[in-house]
Formats: C-alpha cells, sequence, structure tokens
C-alpha cells in the first residue's frame, strides 16, 4: 500500500527524522492561509500516489500566501500522471545546498533489507542509476540484528560525507530503519534528502510503501478505494481476491499467481489474449462466487477460462461457488474448465451435475479451447 507523501512524513516525523515544516490542505484558501502561517516561501505539492511529481509540473513554489492560493487553485483538481489532485502539501521551502538519496527496501534475493545511498540525490536518480550505478552505495542488513550505528556511518562515509553532515545521515538512515521494520515497509524511501544552506539535514519528499501482507497488524493503513487503479481492483480485493484488467477476451479464474501467470503464457502461446485475470488462491478459495462475479463484470469477456490446480484450496468447495455463481448470474459466455487439485472428482461432478459443465483433462487443453472461442 503507498503512502502519500504527507503520510509517509508524518511516520518520519514520529521517528524523530527532521521533515519541513507544513500542512496538507485540500482548497485554495487552505494553502493561503497555510503560507500565512508558515511565514516563509513556500513550495506547494500535489499529493498523488506516484514519483516525478517535479518533473510532471506537480510542485510548484509561492512567494506570498497570494500566490500559493493561485498555485493551489491550479493545481487542485487537476490531472497528474492519470491521478486527479485533490490534496496539497504546503510545506516552507527549503534553502537547497545539497539533495542526497536515500532509500530502504528489500533485497528479494538475499531475503534482506537493502539500503541504497547516494550523494547524486534528487529528480534524475533513476538516470544516476542506469548511467552511473558506482554511484548508488548499497548495502543489505541482517534482518535478526537489525542496522547497526556502524554500517550506518559506514554508508555515510562511503558517500563522501564528513563531520555534521555524517553525523545527521547515520542518524536519519537508524531512524529510518526504524520506520521500515515498525511499519512493516517494503519500501521507505528519501528523495531528496536535503542539506540545506544552513547545515541541516531535512527529508524533503517521502516515499513509503507498507507490505499489503502486513496491513492485518498495521491497523492505522486503511486501504481505501483511492489507493486502486479501478474500483473493481479495490473490491475484489475486499474478498482477498487480486483482480488485474488486460486489453484482450479471455476472463481468466485461476488459484495461485504462479498457475495465473503459466495460463497467461499459455493464452499468449496459443495467440489468444487474456481480458483480466483474477486470482483466489490461498486462503480466498472460498470466495469463487464472488470471483466470478467480478470476471462477468468486465464487459471485454467473450470467453470464461477457470484453472484450479488446488491442495490446500479444496477444488469441490471452488466448484460449489462456481456452480452457484453459473447458476445465479447465468453468464452467456461459453465456460472452459479445468479442474484439478484436492476434491476434484466431487469437483467435477458438481459442475457436470448442476450447470452441465464438463470440465477439460489439464490446462492446456483448457487454455486452446479457450483461445479458439475467442477468436484467436
Ligand atoms: P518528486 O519529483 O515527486 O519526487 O517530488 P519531490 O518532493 O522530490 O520534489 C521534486 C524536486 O523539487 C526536488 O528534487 C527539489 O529539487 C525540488 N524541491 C522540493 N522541495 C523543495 C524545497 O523545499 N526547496 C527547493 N529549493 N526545492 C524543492
Ligand atoms: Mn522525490
Amino acid at each position: 500500500m503507498k503512502l502519500y507523501e504527507y503520510e509517509g512524513k508524518e511516520l518520519f516525523k514520529k521517528m524523530g527524522i527532521p521533515v519541513p515544516r507544513g500542512m496538507m490542505i485540500t482548497s485554495a484558501a487552505a494553502a493561503a492561509e497555510a503560507a500565512a502561517q508558515l511565514g516563509s516561501e513556500v513550495v506547494i505539492k500535489s499529493q498523488i500516489l506516484q514519483g516525478g511529481r517535479g518533473k510532471a509540473g506537480g510542485i510548484k513554489f509561492a512567494a506570498t500566501p497570494e500566490a500559493a492560493r493561485e498555485a493551489a487553485a491550479a493545481i487542485l483538481g487537476s490531472q497528474l500522471k492519470a491521478e486527479t489532485v485533490s490534496k496539497l502539501l504546503v510545506e516552507e521551502k527549503l534553502a537547497i545546498a545539497r539533495e542526497l538519496y536515500l532509500a530502504i527496501t528489500i533485497d528479494p534475493v538475499k531475503a534482506s533489507p537493502l539500503i541504497m545511498a547516494s550523494a547524486a540525490g534528487g529528480m534524475d536518480i533513476e538516470e544516476v542509476a542506469r548511467e552511473t550505478p558506482e554511484k548508488i552505495v548499497r548495502e543489505t542488513v541482517p534482518i535478526f540484528r537489525g542496522l547497526m550505528p556502524f554500517q550506518a556511518r559506514r554508508i555515510a562515509y562511503r558517500l563522501g560525507l564528513e563531520g555534521k553532515d555524517a553525523n545527521n545521515f547515520t542518524d536519519i538512515l537508524l531512524k529510518l530503519y526504524r520506520v521500515f521494520r515498525s511499519f512493516d515497509a517494503e519500501l521507505a524511501e528519501i528523495n531528496p534528502l536535503v542539506v540545506t544552506g544552513d547545515g541541516k539535514m531535512v527529508a524533503a519528499d517521502a516515499k513509503v510503501n507498507i507490505y499489503d501482507g502486513a496491513l492485518f497488524r498495521q491497523k492505522d493503513f486503511v486501504k481505501g478505494p483511492e489507493r486502486y487503479d479501478n474500483e473493481r481492483e479495490y473490491r475484489a480485493a475486499q474478498y482477498g481476491l487480486g483482480y488485474v484488467k488486460l486489453d484482450g477476451n479471455i476472463g481468466v479464474l485461476c488459484t495461485g499467481a504462479g498457475l495465473t501467470m503459466t495460463v497467461l503464457d499459455l493464452i499468449n502461446y496459443y495467440g489468444g489474449k487474456p481480458a483480466n485475470f483474477l486470482e483466489f488462491g490461498g486462503a480466498t478459495y472460498k470466495n469463487s462466487y464472488y470471483a466470478m462475479q467480478l470476471v462477468l463484470e468486465d464487459p471485454d469477456v467473450k470467453v470464461i477460462l477457470i484453472n484450479t490446480f488446488g491442495l490446500v484450496a479444496r477444488a469441490d468447495v471452488i466448484s460449489q461457488g462456481l456452480a452457484q455463481a453459473i447458476k445465479e448470474l447465468k453468464p452467456p459466455q461459453p465456460i472452459i474448465a479445468s479442474i484439478r487439485g484436492t476434491g476434484e472428482e466431487e469437483a467435477r461432478e458438481i459442475l457436470r451435475k448442476e450447470v452441465g459443465l464438463e470440465p477439460y483433462a489439464n490446462v492446456e487443453e483448457a487454455v486452446r479451447a479457450a483461445v479458439k472461442l475467442a477468436g484467436g
């Protein structure tokens, strides 16, 4: 779950990472008021969930409350990187002397937190990573030991920081690691981490992503509909289902992400195109009824393709839900299914008896049949 910058900065503040003084507002009048209260030049920052706002025109500066009002009025309600801007962060404008980059994420190979830091921070960090990767320092952290002060300090020195800058950086990195661990983040990034004209170090931006699998224990974060690409994805998530809209015409219902990916590959291999995919594996296999409903809502679906291969996810329970959905929703589209896994005999029997559906013997045959019916 991606957090907005202002939410990320609240977490930073909680942990003692310096952030600019500022407030989140939703109207032009409030922007003027905020600027007056801050009593300085301000930066007005669009709160959207994607990065690269600076380059896309989503960050503006204002020297007076009146200019802040005008800038806010111009951004509020506008489209920025396919998101509508409804919230702005108004902050004191920092006098920037240097821009550093600091992030903690997960190294999937080492299964450890990974610190990435660079003295060449700012808006061109992607270019730095591409063209001069040696300018990015990378170190993993043994997760059971945690980040030790000596390691944080070593990274500061590897960036070429000295004296007060090295101390500030070490302190911020240790605190950022605490943010990363205590909120189950999969990304905690500060870009730019600013050294101001008067020698302070301040997080000028905040990008924090919370791991969705930990939201059950991170009760302060509620993943509302605005955090999803579309409304159907949001509703799918309420049932623990993964829904992704694609641009073809075969509606795909699968158990497990691995099988889903394989089926998508097979569809492409045989010349078809998936309209979407809906994954109802793991503990959510009992929600196959809702899975079917969601796939049927997609107007692009010409053929429905169901594949299960479950051990824990019982095929008979899945089939019961599917049969119920088919009886109630009466999909006009042809349905192709391959049902494997625990209880598959009963599962096939249920589909045969209750809705007259004869499952295919294996995934590949089912995919071929679906592609053919879809006209591929
Ligand atoms: P992003 O482009 O979405 O990552 O947004 P950022 O918050 O990183 O802002 C983009 C750029 O705006 C930064 O790299 C800075 O160069 C500039 N910027 C942001 N805040 C300030 C500020 O307080 N003072 C100054 N001078 N520049 C700022
Ligand atoms: Mn940034």
